[in-house]
């Protein structure tokens, strides 16, 4: 064992480092890439902003001032925090009700094909629209979220990633969850990205989602590697299947999708499509449109970009979603705002943490506002 760590270190942080090079390199070829949130708020200052009806009137002056848009939110899993394999961000049931709520009652929920239609006619934008969406094809979707939104009745749209539908193969940031979560050490050395002890369950997830962020601009292939490497340096016996309820079936997507939940194409494998050649990237994508057709009988005409950050969209990638018939595509970013005029293949969503406060500090309009404030102040 104290031969196996210094090798472990030296693999795992030379693709830590390539990977980080790749996104910088990335970056700089794409000047539109979305300013993260800097300066961070304090959660207290925000609950307390939420709880006073500050939020509330300024969402109320702000629909009265501003230019009508739409918000679309992105959820991935809801259930309990630490259900496992949970390394995508994990909002508890009570919790996602409550905004589901909140938007019910206060938003004009709208399916995304909807607005996609609207924003491709040119129409107006209705005040106080908002469209809910999913990633990935979790079962959690069914079991959880979807009673949810038909006791509010909701409409929502569900990406798909069809292969792993299919299969039921774990994806990759699932399989790096299953090693740190399963590691019978004590500890794992990063070289310069940190040392980590697996002393408790936060920390194991500390540590898979930081391998998880620096593995996200390798090559799958390389990803794979990776992964196997520090199962086998970790001592973790990576099973082929780690739950086979992982997914939804395609009866609960059929049974959905007759019930106002609409489905959209996420690629067959989750490949990020930038760096691909673009006839793989076609079929990455037009295979899963495909697939989710025939098994549903009805257009899947809406799509989100594996791996959301805009720096993964570009104009080859859009232009076969046009030529397949997709109305619009998402992307993630905090603080976009859907407005006419937004391209519809490049639609930014709201990816709320189980939090309210900063739920609500989001859909009120004053965090999208700050962060416009934020980029013409630093454009001067
Ligand atoms: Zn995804």
């Amino acid at each position: 064992m104290l031969q196996q760590q210094p090798r472990l270190s030296i693999i795992l942080v030379k693709a830590l480092q390539i990977s980080e090079q790749r996104t910088v390199l990335k970056q700089q070829g794409n000047p539109r890439v979305p300013l993260t949130f800097g300066q961070r708020l304090s959660l207290p200052f925000i609950r307390a902003l939420s709880a006073s009806g500050f939020l509330d009137a300024y969402g109320f002056l702000r629909r009265h001032v501003a230019q009508s848009s739409a918000y679309i939110v992105a959820y991935h899993r809801v259930g309990s925090t630490y259900e496992f394999p949970s390394d995508v961000p994990m909002m508890g049931s009570q919790d996602f009700e409550k905004q589901i709520v909140y938007l019910s009652r206060r938003y004009r929920v709208i399916s995304l094909r909807e607005l996609g239609g609207a924003l491709n006619r040119g129409a107006s934008i209705p005040a106080k629209t908002a469209v809910i969406t999913f990633d990935d094809g979790y079962r959690d979707n069914y079991l959880k979220a979807y009673p949810i939104l038909r006791k509010h009745g909701v409409p929502a749209t569900i990406f798909l990633a069809t292969g792993h539908i299919d299969s039921g193969t774990p994806f990759w940031w699932d399989r790096v969850s299953y090693v740190m979560h399963n590691t019978a050490r004590e500890m794992v050395e990063l070289g310069q990205f940190g040392t980590y002890h697996f002393n408790s369950t936060t920390e194991r997830w500390l540590v898979a989602r930081t391998i998880r962020e620096r593995l996200k601009d390798l090559l799958d292939s390389e990803k794979n590697l990776v992964i196997e490497e520090l199962a086998s340096q970790l001592g973790v016996d990576m099973p082929s299947s780690l739950n086979k309820e992982l997914f939804l079936s395609w009866d609960e997507i059929r049974e959905m999708s007759r019930n106002g939940i609409d489905f959209g194409a996420h690629t067959v494998n989750h490949p990020t499509l930038i760096g691909m050649p673009l006839e793989q990237a076609r079929r990455e994508i037009v295979d899963s449109q495909k697939r989710i057709q025939e098994n549903l009988g009805r257009p899947a005409d809406t799509f989100a970009y594996p791996d959301g950050r805009l720096l993964n969209v570009n104009d080859g990638i859009k232009a076969i979603l046009r030529e397949n018939g997709f109305v619009c595509a998402v992307y993630g970013n905090p603080d976009a705002l859907v407005s006419p005029g937004t391209d519809p293949y490049e639609l930014g969503r709201l990816s709320p943490r189980w939090d309210f406060s900063t739920f609500h500090l989001t859909v009120s309009g004053l965090y999208p506002d700050l962060m416009a404030l934020r980029r013409r102040l630093r454009r001067q």
